[in-house]
């Protein structure tokens, strides 16, 4: 039975990049204040990808710029406070002093050998800033809130970057911290994003995870309905900074919901449908600057004829694999290049193979292609073509397939009864190459 007056909702970088965007929060909030609610905040506008920068430049010893980035962020994130409060709140001001220090402690140490766990020590800090200001600012605009560190919630493995959450600890931390705080008639503000692990290690669940923590949340608490704030009106048929013609659908179910969000579709982390689908909590997708209108729900009985919708994934390269002594490429040799990928965490997101050789399109991140083709390079052949594009058109028709190969050539593509993925090369680009 879900809990029919618990909500979750979740606000990411956008709907909280500066002082007027967190008023408008506060002000959807007021409307909720008597609700029992627990918020998602994501950090503010581009913190993550700042901080990245901080992390990987502390990680190859380059201190000055870590330090100059950090300067930077910690000035914009007090003149946030600045504009919102006017005089920041002691508590407030401490709280954050605290979290800085906390990173330039980091630094006081050489770098570990796992680039990934340095990398959630420093990058957790955007969610942890969020979650503070808003606490403070809900509480200053007369909304009761608690701030809740997410780390005694949500617990993971070792897995930096990419944390598994533990659920069962996860499922009794949660039931253990949040329902008193919501029957004491506060609002939970907490981070998305960030996890712990069993020994008190920050974890951090991938890039764009807040919506993911959002649900493990709602799961956790069997909450009515979770719902996502965007700067768009709900989930559109294609990203509307790449194209003209999009319309937002009204109703998505959970199935449709996660091919979009696995082949790309960047409006909702691809782990969140999940946990929601197995209680059978709706998802809505709403707008932050229209919170009146309805957006987009998704759930198990939404109808199934859709048009077709379109996802986009960039930084893509395809990875031709053929056995060094031309001998077929056999199942034994899809196995070891699979323990390579797995070892690699290499991201495959599309592919097939020929008598010869094996391709696979995979997400262009880091040196872990080049690792990948080290650890193969005796028994086999590889090269790589970089800087393309995975188009994926779900329900598609000749028309829009059509109009999406335009001014591009396909590498490779596969087809199902309701998919068609291709991954492509701009001609711009190969010219410009030759
Ligand atoms: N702040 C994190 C990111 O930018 C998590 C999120 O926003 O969902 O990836
Ligand atoms: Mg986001």
């Amino acid at each position: 039975m879900l809990n029919p007056d618990l909500n979750v909702f979740k606000f990411g970088g956008a709907s909280i990049k500066d002082a007027a965007a967190i008023r408008n929060v506060a002000n959807i909030l007021e409307d909720y204040k008597n609700r029992q609610l627990v918020v998602v905040v994501s950090a503010m506008g581009k913190t993550t990808n700042a901080l990245e920068i901080v992390a990987h430049a502390y990680f190859k010893g380059n201190l000055e710029l870590a330090n100059q980035r950090l300067t930077e962020l910690r000035n914009a994130t007090f003149t946030t406070v600045q504009e919102l409060f006017g005089d920041t709140p002691a508590e407030l001001a401490t709280a954050l002093n605290d979290l800085f220090v906390t990173v330039e402690w980091v630094f006081d140490d050489p770098p570990s050998d796992n680039y990934d766990y340095d990398y959630d020590q420093i990058v957790s800090l955007g969610e942890l800033i969020s979650s503070h200001i808003i606490t403070a600012y809900l509480s200053h605009s007369g909304i009761a809130s608690t701030w809740l560190d997410a780390r005694d919630c949500i617990i993971t493995d070792n897995t930096y970057r990419e944390g598994w959450v533990h659920w069962p600890e996860t499922l009794q931390r949660i039931i253990r911290h949040v329902p008193p705080v919501l029957e004491d008639g506060k609002l939970v503000v907490t981070q998305g994003f960030i996890g712990s692990t069993t020994e008190n290690f920050t974890t951090t669940l991938g890039r764009e995870g807040s919506d993911y923590s959002a649900a493990i949340f709602s799961f956790c608490l069997d909450a009515e309905s979770m719902s996502i704030w965007k700067d768009v009106p709900g989930v559109l048929t294609a990203d509307p900074r790449l194209f003209e013609n999009v319309s937002k659908l009204e109703r998505l179910s959970y199935k449709e919901a996660i091919e979009m969000t696995y082949y790309g579709a960047s409006v909702i982390h691809p782990k969140t449908i999940k946990p929601l689908q197995n209680k059978s909590i709706p998802l809505h997708v709403r707008s932050f600057v229209h919170p009146g209108e309805a957006g987009t729900e998704i759930s198990a009985d939404a109808g199934d004829v859709y048009p077709p919708m379109v996802a986009i994934e960039k930084e893509q390269a395809l990875v031709n694999i053929s056995t060094r002594d031309f001998s077929f490429v056999a199942e034994h040799h899809i196995r070891e290049l699979f323990d390579h990928i797995t070892t690699t965490r290499l991201q495959v997101n599309m592919m097939q193979n020929t008598a010869i050789s094996f391709n696979v399109v995979v997400n262009d991140i880091d040196d872990r292609i080049e690792r990948f083709c080290a650890l193969v390079e005796d028994d086999f052949k590889t090269t790589v073509d970089r800087d393309l594009e995975l188009i994926t058109i779900r329900h598609y028709t000749p028309e829009v397939t059509e109009s999406m190969r335009r001014g591009k050539v396909t590498l490779l593509e596969g087809r199902l009864p309701l998919t068609i993925q291709m991954a492509v090369k701009e001609v711009a680009v190969i010219a410009r190459k030759e």
